[in-house]
C-alpha cells in the first residue's frame, strides 16, 4: 500500500485550505494601556491608526485594538470568523502574546497563539475591542486581522479522515486495523472531485464522501464494546505565578474561562474541570457577569470545581498546618460558591508529595490523588500508576497519574503532561502509559493548553467526537469529569484487586526524583513561609487566650492573612522557579503577615499582662503544647530560665541577672556538657561530648566546614541540583576573623568569612543550660550559580538518617546502593535532621531551611542555592538564619530533639509586667498533654463558632494514650476531622479528656464552653 497515506495526507491538507476563505482584511486602530486594565472598559480617547504591517513590542506590556466590521448575511454551511495573526502561533503558552476579545462591549471570548479565531453572527455589526497583552517576550509583534469565512461540511471531512489518518498511522502497517482505515479513507478520497471547489459537483461529491466515510469508516469499522477507555476531561493548568505576576494570572483566567465558555456553547458535550479556588476568586472579583455564566455551567453539571487546595501548592516544604489550611479555605471557597464538597486533590505539577499527605486527605474528606508529576523523575520509573499510595501513619488514600504521553516518537519517552492535546497519539499513549490494565479499563487524559494558552481547542474537541466511537486500535475517549472517572475507576480497582489477590501499592513519600534545588532556591521566601506560618499559630492561640479572658479574636484577619501564606506556597513561588517580580510582591506579602501578626501577639500579651494578678515582673509566654524552659531574649539579652513554662500558657517571672556557664579561652569553648576548639578557618576541629565521653565528629575531620559548589544543573536553573555538583567543591578553609562573644547566659565566637564577593559571619553559641550549639548565620551573598553547604561529619554509624516532615519524620538511606538510594542525593527535612546510631545521635535544627543531604555519616545542610533564570537576582543580598548541632545519648526521640527543634522554631516571648491586680493569675496553661510523644501543635478558633479547635500528632511513630488537661470553662468535647466536623463526642471530666493515639496519628479535638 505503498503512498496510500501521503496521498490522503494530501487530501486532508486540501479540504482544510478549502475550509477557510479569508474574506477581507480589518483595519484595527491600537492605543498603549500602561497598566494592568481595571474593569472591563475601554478607554475612549488615544486611539491611533494601526495600518497592516505595524508592529508592537514591549515584554509583559498591553495595548488595546479596536476594529468595526458587519458581517456578511447569513448564508446555509457557513460561518464567519475575525482571524487575529501575531505569527507566533504555536510558541510557548507561557510566554505566548494572548488577547481578550470584548464583542459590542461584552466579553466573548480569549485570543492567543491557539485560539485565533473569533466567532460572529452572521449579518450583524460589530465593534471588537481586543484587551491585548504581548507576553514575556521582548520583541516586536505584529498584529494582523482578518474576516474569515469557514465552510462547515468541508470541515467536517477534513477532521473525519483527518483523525482515522492519525489512528492509522499509529498501528502497524501490517495490522488488519491499518488495511482497514487506509481502505476506507481511499474510498473516501475517491468519492470527492477536487477539481473545482465550491462548484454544485465539488459538494455533490462531498456529500457522498461525507455519507461513505459515516457508513463505512465510523459506523462499521468503530465500536466502542469491550475496548479500553480514555477518560479525558478539558483543562487548563494556569501557574498562579511563575514567568509573571498575579495581576496577569487575573487576566488568564478571564481569557481561558471566555474561551472555555464560547466552546462550550457549539460542543454540549464538552466538560472542563478547573481547581485553584483562587483562580476563582479572580474571576469573580475582574468579570462578575462571567462568574455567573460559570456558575450555571457547574449547575448544568459541565464546569467541575474540584482539587480541594486553594492554590496548587508545594508540598514537600509547607508545614503540616499549612497543608490542611490549603484544603481547608480551598474547600470552604467551593463549597460556599458552588455547593461543592471536593473529594479529590489534583496537584498534576507540584514537586513532590509528602508522606503525611494520604493522612491529611482522608481525614479531610477527600478520597483521590491525582498528579503526573512524579513521570519527570530523573532516573526511576514508577511502577504503579493506579494505586493506593500509603502514608506514615498507615492510612491509604487512592492514587491515580495522568498517563497521558504520545505513543512514538520523542514525546512518548518523556515524562507524562497534565497538558494532553488530545491528539490520536496521545490517546493511544496514554493506555499504552497505563500500567495497572489488569485491574482496571480507564485511564485519564487533561487535555488543553496551559497557562494562558486558553485550555482546549476546537481541534481537541473534533478529535474527541471521533475518537469517542471508538476507532480501529485505539481506546475509546469519553468526555467525563475528573470524579467520575476516578470514582469508577475506583470501582474496577477493588473489583481488579479482589479478582487479583494483588493490591498495587506505594508506601512512603512520592519523592519526585527532579527539582531538588526548590528546597533552597530564593532562601528570603522560605525563611517568609517558615515565620510566618509559626507568627500565624501564635497569633492564633495568643487571640483564643484572650477571647476566653473577655478579649477578641479577629478571625477574618488571621484568615485574610492565612490566604496570603498560602497564596505563597504556590508551585512556583516558594519552591523558588519564579520571576523576581514576584519576589518583590511576596516581600511585601511577608512583610505585611509580620506586621500583622507583631500587632495580634504584642496586643493579645499587653492585655495578659494588665490583666494577671502578679507583682513587677516579667511574663513570659510558651506558643508550643509543652512545658519548657530553655533559652530566652529579651533587652537584647538572653537568659536561661530555671522554671518551666506551661503549655499554651504563661509565668510571671522576677528574672535573675544571667550568669554564664560557658568559658571561652583562645580557640575553645566550653560548657558542662561540651568542650569545641575551633581552627583558624573557623571550622570545629574537635567538639568532645563530656556527658557522652565522645567525639562528636569523626576523627581527623572538621565540623560546621562550609563548603561552596559550581552548580550548572543540565536544565531548569533554579529548579534543579545535578549530582555532577559533588564534583567540584571549593572549602571556605581561609583564616576567618574569630573573636569570642557572651550574651547573657550563652557565649561563643563570632566568626567572619570571606568569601569571593560575598561575607559569612555565624556567631557560635555554647549555653549554659540548653543543650543546643547554634550557628546563628547572616550571609551577604554575591555569587551566582552555587551551592553553599554546612558540613558535619560526624561518627555514627548509621544506615539511614530521619527528616523532619508534616506531622512525622521519614528515614531516607545514607548511601546509594541502589538507583532509587542513589536519587535521593538531595533531600527535604523540616525543622530537624538526625543520624543516630543505638545509644548515641546528632541531630542538626534549623529555623528556616529545608535543602540536606547526607554523604555516609556526614550531615550537610544546604544553605544557598542562586541559579539565574528565571529570574538573575536570585538569593543576592542578606540571608539570616540559625541551624543548631545537638548531639544526644539514646534515642532522638527520647532525647527530645522535637521538642528542641519547635522551641528553636518558636522562641518564649515575654513583656514586662508592673505590679498589678487582675482577674488573670499568674500562672496558666490553655491546654497541655502528658504524653511526650504527641506535640499539640495548633490552637484556633473554630471556622463555624467560638469553640476551640486543637490539633495534636503523635511524632514518634509509636503509640501513646495521652491526657489533655484544658483551661477551666470548657464543658464538652468532640473528635473532629480535620476540617472541623464534628466526628464523636469524647468524654471530658476536670478539664481532662483521653485519647489512644497511633503512630503518626493527627486528631483534631474541639473544646466548646
Ligand atoms: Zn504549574
Amino acid at each position: 500500500m505503498s503512498f496510500i497515506h501521503e496521498r490522503i495526507q494530501q487530501t486532508c491538507d486540501q479540504l482544510l485550505e478549502i475550509a477557510h476563505k479569508t474574506l477581507t482584511p480589518i483595519e484595527m486602530e491600537y492605543t498603549p494601556c500602561e497598566s494592568y486594565k481595571k474593569g472591563n472598559t475601554p478607554p475612549v480617547e488615544g486611539w491611533m491608526p494601526f495600518p497592516a504591517g505595524m508592529r508592537v513590542r514591549g515584554m509583559d506590556a498591553h495595548y488595546w485594538f479596536r476594529c468595526a466590521l458587519r458581517t456578511p448575511a447569513a448564508k446555509e454551511n457557513t460561518a464567519y470568523y475575525l482571524r487575529f495573526i501575531t505569527g507566533y502561533e504555536g510558541h510557548w503558552d507561557a510566554t505566548n502574546p494572548q488577547g481578550l476579545i470584548y464583542a459590542n462591549g461584552r466579553m466573548i471570548q480569549g485570543c492567543d497563539t491557539n485560539h485565533t479565531e473569533v466567532w460572529l453572527e452572521p449579518d450583524t455589526d460589530y465593534t471588537l475591542h481586543n484587551y491585548f497583552y504581548i507576553g514575556m517576550i521582548d520583541t516586536w509583534v505584529p498584529l494582523e486581522a482578518s474576516l474569515c469565512a469557514l465552510d462547515l461540511k468541508t470541515e467536517k471531512l477534513y477532521y473525519d479522515m483527518q483523525v482515522a489518518l492519525d489512528a492509522a498511522l499509529l498501528q502497524h502497517p501490517n495490522s488488519d486495523e491499518y488495511v482497514a482505515l487506509l481502505t476506507a479513507l481511499e474510498q473516501t478520497a475517491n468519492l470527492l472531485d477536487l477539481r473545482d471547489p465550491g462548484s454544485d459537483a465539488y459538494y455533490t461529491s462531498l456529500d457522498a464522501a461525507l455519507d461513505y466515510i459515516e457508513t463505512e469508516l465510523y459506523g462499521k469499522l468503530c465500536t466502542v464494546e469491550g475496548k479500553p477507555i480514555v477518560n479525558c476531561i478539558g483543562h487548563t493548568h494556569i501557574d498562579v505565578e511563575w514567568l509573571w505576576d498575579r495581576d496577569q494570572t487575573r487576566e488568564k483566567i478571564q481569557r481561558s474561562f471566555a474561551t472555555a465558555a464560547t466552546l462550550m456553547e457549539k460542543y454540549p458535550e464538552y466538560k472542563f474541570m478547573l481547581s485553584q479556588p483562587e483562580l476563582y476568586r479572580y474571576l469573580k472579583e475582574e468579570a462578575p457577569e462571567k462568574y455567573e455564566e460559570l456558575k450555571q455551567l457547574v449547575k448544568e453539571g459541565r464546569w467541575e470545581p474540584e482539587g480541594a487546595m486553594y492554590v496548587e501548592s508545594d508540598c514537600n516544604l509547607i508545614s503540616g498546618e499549612s497543608l490542611v489550611r490549603q484544603i481547608l479555605h480551598g474547600k470552604d471557597f467551593f463549597r460556599k460558591e458552588f455547593g461543592v464538597d471536593c473529594k479529590i486533590l489534583f496537584l498534576p505539577d507540584v514537586f513532590g508529595y509528602s508522606a503525611a499527605m494520604p493522612q491529611i486527605l482522608t481525614k479531610s474528606g477527600i478520597r483521590h490523588f491525582v498528579t503526573s508529576k512524579i513521570s519527570w523523575n530523573e532516573t526511576n520509573t514508577m511502577p504503579v500508576d493506579c494505586f493506593l499510595w500509603q502514608g506514615i501513619d498507615g492510612t491509604e488514600i487512592f492514587t491515580n497519574f495522568i498517563t497521558t504521553q504520545a505513543y512514538t516518537g520523542p514525546e512518548a519517552k518523556r515524562g507524562t503532561t497534565y497538558v494532553g492535546m488530545n491528539s490520536a497519539a496521545e490517546i493511544k499513549g496514554t493506555w499504552n502509559k497505563f500500567l495497572q490494565k489488569e485491574y482496571a479499563n480507564r485511564a485519564l487524559n487533561t487535555y488543553g493548553h496551559g497557562d494562558g494558552g486558553g485550555g482546549p481547542t476546537k481541534k481537541m474537541l473534533e478529535y474527541q467526537r471521533r475518537m469517542a466511537k471508538g476507532l480501529p486500535g485505539m481506546p475509546v475517549t469519553r468526555m467525563e469529569t475528573l470524579l467520575n472517572h476516578l470514582d469508577d475507576l475506583r470501582a474496577e480497582f477493588d473489583a481488579g484487586c479482589h479478582k487479583t489477590h494483588r493490591t498495587p501499592k506505594w508506601v512512603g513519600e512520592l519523592y519526585l526524583e527532579y527539582h531538588r534545588g526548590t528546597y533552597t532556591s530564593i532562601a528570603k521566601n522560605k525563611r517568609g513561609n517558615r515565620k510566618s506560618e509559626l507568627m500565624l499559630q501564635l497569633a492564633e492561640t495568643l487571640s483564643y487566650t484572650d477571647l476566653l479572658a473577655g478579649g477578641s479574636y479577629d478571625a477574618q484577619g488571621i484568615y485574610d492573612n492565612w490566604t496570603k501564606v498560602l497564596h505563597n506556597q504556590f508551585h512556583d513561588i516558594i519552591p523558588g522557579s519564579s520571576i523576581k517580580k514576584v519576589y518583590d510582591h511576596t516581600d511585601q506579602d511577608y512583610a505585611q503577615i509580620a506586621e500583622y501578626c507583631g500587632n495580634v501577639i504584642g496586643s493579645k500579651l499587653t492585655a495578659i499582662a494588665s490583666g494577671v494578678s502578679a507583682g513587677d515582673g516579667i511574663l513570659v509566654y510558651n506558643g508550643l503544647g509543652f512545658p519548657r524552659s530553655g533559652a530566652m531574649t529579651l533587652n537584647g539579652v538572653t537568659r536561661e530560665l530555671a522554671e518551666e513554662i506551661p503549655a499554651f500558657g504563661w509565668k510571671v517571672i522576677t528574672p535573675a541577672e544571667p550568669s554564664c556557664g560557658v568559658t571561652v579561652e583562645g580557640l575553645t569553648a566550653e560548657n558542662k556538657r561540651y568542650q569545641l576548639t575551633l581552627d583558624s578557618a573557623g571550622r570545629i576541629a574537635s567538639l568532645y561530648d563530656k556527658a557522652a565521653g565522645r567525639n562528636v565528629l569523626k576523627a581527623g575531620s572538621l565540623g560546621n566546614e562550609l563548603q561552596a559548589f559550581e552548580d550548572f544543573p543540565r536544565a531548569y536553573d533554579n529548579w534543579e541540583i545535578s549530582d555532577y555538583y559533588k564534583q567540584k567543591m571549593w572549602v571556605l578553609d581561609g583564616d576567618a576573623e574569630i573573636t569570642p562573644v557572651t550574651d547573657g547566659s550563652r557565649a561563643g565566637f563570632r566568626i567572619v568569612k570571606r568569601y569571593m564577593h560575598s561575607t559569612i559571619t555565624q556567631h557560635l553559641w555554647l549555653y549554659s543550660a540548653v543543650p543546643r550549639i547554634d550557628f546563628e548565620t547572616e550571609i551577604d551573598w554575591h555569587e551566582h550559580h552555587q551551592i553553599l553547604k554546612a558540613a558535619f561529619p560526624l561518627d555514627v554509624l548509621a544506615s539511614t538518617a530521619t527528616y523532619d516532615i508534616q506531622f512525622g519524620h521519614v528515614t531516607r538511606p545514607t548511601h546509594e546502593n541502589t538507583s532509587w538510594d542513589k536519587a535521593k542525593f538531595e533531600v527535604y527535612g523540616h525543622k530537624w535532621v538526625d543520624i543516630s546510631e543505638p545509644g548515641y545521635g546528632i541531630s542538626l535544627l534549623n529555623d528556616c531551611k529545608y535543602g540536606h543531604n547526607t554523604e555516609g555519616s556526614t550531615l550537610k545542610l544546604t544553605m544557598l542555592k542562586c541559579g539565574t533564570y528565571p529570574n538573575p537576582e536570585a538569593d543576592q543580598g542578606i540571608h539570616r538564619f540559625t541551624y543548631s548541632l545537638v548531639p544526644h545519648m539514646g534515642d532522638f526521640r527520647a532525647a527530645g530533639i522535637i521538642r528542641e527543634a519547635y522551641s528553636l522554631n518558636q522562641p518564649l516571648v515575654a513583656t514586662e509586667v508592673v505590679s498589678n491586680v487582675g482577674s488573670l493569675p499568674n500562672t496558666y496553661s490553655l491546654i497541655s498533654c502528658d504524653a511526650p510523644g504527641v506535640i499539640v501543635e495548633t490552637v484556633k478558633k473554630a471556622e463555624a463558632d467560638e469553640g476551640m479547635i486543637v490539633r495534636m500528632y503523635e511524632s514518634f511513630g509509636g503509640r501513646a494514650n495521652a491526657v489533655l488537661t484544658v483551661a477551666p470553662g470548657f464543658t464538652k468535647a468532640y473528635l473532629c476531622d480535620l476540617m472541623e466536623n464534628v466526628l464523636d463526642a469524647l468524654p471530658m471530666e476536670d478539664s481532662k479528656i483521653t485519647l489512644n493515639l497511633h503512630n503518626f496519628e493527627i486528631a483534631t479535638v474541639k473544646f466548646v464552653r
